[in-house]
């Protein structure tokens, strides 16, 4: 029988913060699901019963034992920015609202401990007052928590020179695991793979500690050019530059800056545009590079305004797509590893086949060693037919595709379902742990 929450409910958890009115559920309840048609259409009825809040470690672990005791399932929350609805309960019951565990308990040379409610955008505000940074952070780092980019995210801004959350960018979690009595495991290690990603269903999160690189002073730059392929290629010439120290190098096709509206002023209509942050000093090498391309620098931005107005980052990664959405929401996007050594024929079959039903923006990372030119491309969403036919061609010509449009788990491709099924048996028996979400 469904548990019967009540006012005394908040008593029975020793004080812990318990809400049942319908807009704090329906509000803690929801994600950025919306920007897939597809899983808009099939979550939006879906909430939670209540939503409870620690503020403490102890609290996690009272809240995980009274859910265990009354078989109530429970959804882990950061900040609710996951694009997947990740953070949606499908089969109601909990939403555990970590927010309030927004300690940052020590920064150390080359590494944070943070409890995981830490806002990414705080951490890295602290780590380069202290001399340090992020090493890799989504373009949500302001709002986003530590602990729902490790367990809910891929990668960012810093992933051109450090890869993503798998490639060492995780260096020990404190997980509570969901039963009577509820254990504190500290991962470290190849362990660590079952529980990055995860979307809350092997364990919950408490502490996470990031490694951290030396703070630098960054420039913010747009390259233009007159065509994508141009824009793409200079992207590899300067994500392979070892020269230039780097954080962000992408590669937009027009007309999708045009949705950016902060930046028209310094924007040229009709010109695809690479967006960069690369090392204070490396304007002249950029420039010579871009030229290279056909292109040239337009707008800079100097280390010395860094943070200080609107970031190039606000409209990369999937920020991208929120521009377009915010346009025309007919948009949807994609997101597709395309091949290191041919992804310019893989763009012209696309961009012949599709035109400008797909809209091109690619993400040059870094993942497991190699230079990788990873995208989020636009689509003009008209039915979910259509969007798996244009899926299904992406897979046809190599252009490998990580469906956005499922809550299902792939764990990004990275191959770890089968530990995570396992662990999941151990650490949450009873499978209530975002129930639905591990196919
Ligand atoms: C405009 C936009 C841009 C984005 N850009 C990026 C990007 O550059 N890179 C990227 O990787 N993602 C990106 N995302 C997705 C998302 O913002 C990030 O992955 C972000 O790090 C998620 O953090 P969160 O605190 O909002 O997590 P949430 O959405 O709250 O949670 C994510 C998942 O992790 C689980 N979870 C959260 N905290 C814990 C915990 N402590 N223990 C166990 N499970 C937990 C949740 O149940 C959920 O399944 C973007 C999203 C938007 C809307």
């Amino acid at each position: 029988m469904a548990y019967a929450w009540k006012p005394e409910t908040e008593a029975d958890l020793g004080g812990i913060p318990v809400y049942t009115d319908v807009q704090t559920v329906e509000k803690l309840s929801k994600d950025f699901y919306w920007y897939s048609p597809v899983l808009d259409k099939k979550l939006k009825e879906k909430r939670a019963d209540a939503v409870i809040a620690p503020r403490s470690e102890a609290e996690v672990e009272a809240a995980l034992a009274f859910a265990y005791r009354h078989r109530i399932p429970v959804t882990v929350r950061g900040a609710g920015t996951g694009n997947y609805g990740q953070a949606i309960p499908l089969e109601g019951g909990i939403v555990l609202d970590l927010s309030g565990l927004d300690a940052i308990l020590e920064i150390g040379p080359g590494f944070a401990r943070v409890q995981s409610g830490v806002r990414l955008g705080a951490l890295e505000k602290k780590a380069r007052e202290e001399g340090q940074e992020l090493r890799i952070y989504p373009s949500t780092y302001a709002k986003a928590t530590a602990g729902g980019f490790v367990c809910g995210g891929s990668g960012g801004v810093g992933s051109i020179t450090w890869g993503n959350l798998w490639d060492g960018n995780v260096l020990g979690a404190t997980v509570y695991t969901m039963e009577e009595q509820p254990r504190r495991l500290t991962v470290e290690g190849a362990d660590l793979i079952e529980y990055i990603h995860n979307y809350g269903t092997t364990g919950v999160m408490t502490e996470v500690v990031l490694p951290l690189a030396p703070r630098r002073d960054w420039m913010q730059t747009i390259a233009e050019f007159d065509g994508f392929e141009s824009a793409v290629c200079f992207g590899e010439a300067l994500a392979r530059d070892g020269s230039v120290p780097k954080r962000l190098v992408t590669p937009i096709e027009w007309p999708l800056p045009s949705f950016f509206k902060p930046l028209l002023n310094v924007l040229t209509p009709g010109k695809s545009v690479v967006f960069a942050e690369t090392d204070g000093g490396s304007l002249p090498r950029l420039e010579r590079l871009a030229a290279e391309f056909g292109g040239g620098v337009g707008h800079v931005i100097p280390p010395e305004k860094y943070r200080k107005s609107i970031s190039l980052s606000d409209f990369t990664w999937n920020h991208t797509t929120l521009w377009a959405l915010k346009a025309d929401p007919s948009y949807t996007y994609l997101q597709a590893g395309f091949a290191p050594d041919r992804y310019l024929e893989q763009l012209r079959d696309l961009k012949g086949r599709f035109g400008d039903e797909l809209l091109m923006h690619f993400e040059w990372v870094l993942g497991g060693g190699r230079l990788l030119p990873n995208a989020l491309p636009v689509v003009r969403f008209t039915t979910e037919e259509r969007l798996y036919e244009i899926i299904s061609a992406c897979r046809a010509i190599g252009v490998e595709i990580y469906d956005p449009h499922t809550w299902l788990l792939d764990n990004g491709g990275r191959g770890a379902l089968p530990g995570m099924r396992m662990r999941k048996k151990l650490n949450d028996p009873l499978g209530l742990l975002n129930p639905g979400k591990i196919g």
